[in-house]
């Protein structure tokens, strides 16, 4: 917004319970109303933004924009998507568990008039890139290939991962995200998330996505077409320009945020994933092949999983056990309503508590 400030305006912004940030934005951005979901922090943000609304449900602040950029942590960012298809606006979407758990529900809301979903990973705002040279992509692409940094501990065995901490976990070597999806980085799990993700917007299926390990993150994702051909997105890593892509789709920003020197990069390196280390990418593939609820139970698994990790509640490596014994304990259950969504959800945090308690027992 800093950067473009005369194309856009921020009408609405609302947070978790980051009060000051909530306060500082506002302040500078003006936006007619505010939302914080933290009720015993709304007394507070009325009285630093005596002439802004404030609201409690993030769903609230989607009416009077345009765009929608969805940033919120974990499955609680499911409203906001749904809302803001159903009110036929511009889903930029960062929250990817909403539609990786919301799928049998969010995907025929984008068949609402003037719903538009752009994604803001940006792996697959690389390959929205890419998909933008065929007008054909629906029966041209032969594979999306996702790369991942590998996170902070690519390289180690399992014995070597046996004690990493939190703050080692944290430590990501190219990306500055949240705690979440650092730790999911650190795991793979992001990656496999980011694999139901791509299978969920591309309509892609699980044999023709592929993850390949790209330790400097300057090739954000590839598309192979049916003729053998790979285009790829290259940019530094910086989440703004995959937000102002979705901001500004089909035009692009005026701002580069960073621009590539050819004869300082040197090299571009790319291996095979270590899946018997990192476990959860094949979780996350198996969930996404069984498909239903199943996505869904594993990403609310994982969140219970990540959060106990960052408390200190369990050891890293435990998070795949975790995920793990979970997904062998899913059944199918039904799919058709948000209720449906939320209970399955529901159920996947008990039963990953109780995992846990196991785990920790033992
Ligand atoms: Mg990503």
């Amino acid at each position: 917004m800093r950067a473009e400030g005369d194309r856009y305006q921020v009408v609405a912004l609302g947070v978790g319970s980051s009060v000051d940030a909530l306060v500082r934005q506002a302040q500078e951005f003006r936006p007619q109303v505010v939302a914080i979901a933290d009720a015993a922090r709304r007394a507070e943000v009325a009285a630093a933004l005596p002439f802004v609304q404030v609201v409690d449900d993030l769903a609230d602040l989607v009416e009077p924009a345009d765009v929608v950029v969805n940033g919120v942590v974990g499955f609680a960012g499911l409203p906001v998507t749904m809302r803001t298809l159903q009110l036929g606006r511009r889903l930029a979407l960062a929250n990817k568990e909403s539609l990786i758990a919301g799928a049998p529900i969010v995907q025929p809301l984008r068949a609402t008039p003037g719903a538009e979903l752009v994604p803001v990973d940006s792996e697959h705002c690389a390959v929205h890139q890419c998909l933008r040279s065929s007008a054909f992509a629906d029966r041209e692409v032969a594979r999306i290939v996702l790369t991942a940094s590998g996170g902070p501990f690519r390289g180690r065995t399992s014995a070597q991962l046996a004690d990493v901490g939190v703050e080692q976990a944290l430590a990501h070597p190219t990306w500055k995200m949240g705690p979440k999806i650092t730790i999911d980085s650190s795991t793979l799990m992001n990656k496999g998330l980011e694999v139901i993700e791509a299978h969920e917007l591309f309509d892609v299926d699980y044999d023709r996505i592929e993850v390949v390990v790209h330790p400097q993150s300057v090739v954000h994702s590839m598309a192979e077409f049916t003729d053998g051909s790979t285009l790829a997105q290259l940019s530094l890593p910086d989440m703004r320009l995959p937000i102002g892509y979705a901001l500004a789709y089909p035009a692009r920003i005026g701002t580069p945020f960073g621009r590539i020197d050819w004869a300082q990069l040197g090299r571009l390196d790319f291996e095979a994933p270590d899946i018997a280390t990192f476990r959860c990418l094949a979780l996350a593939y198996a969930a996404g092949r069984q498909g239903g609820t199943a996505p869904a139970w594993l990403s609310a698994a994982n969140e219970v999983a990540v959060d106990a990790f960052l408390q200190g509640g369990i050891r890293w490596h435990q998070i795949a056990e975790v995920n793990d014994e979970a997904l062998q304990r899913y059944a199918p259950t039904p799919q058709s309503t948000v209720a449906d969504i939320i209970d399955a959800d529901a159920a996947a945090r008990r039963c990953a508590a109780a995992i846990i308690g196991k785990v920790r027992s033992s």
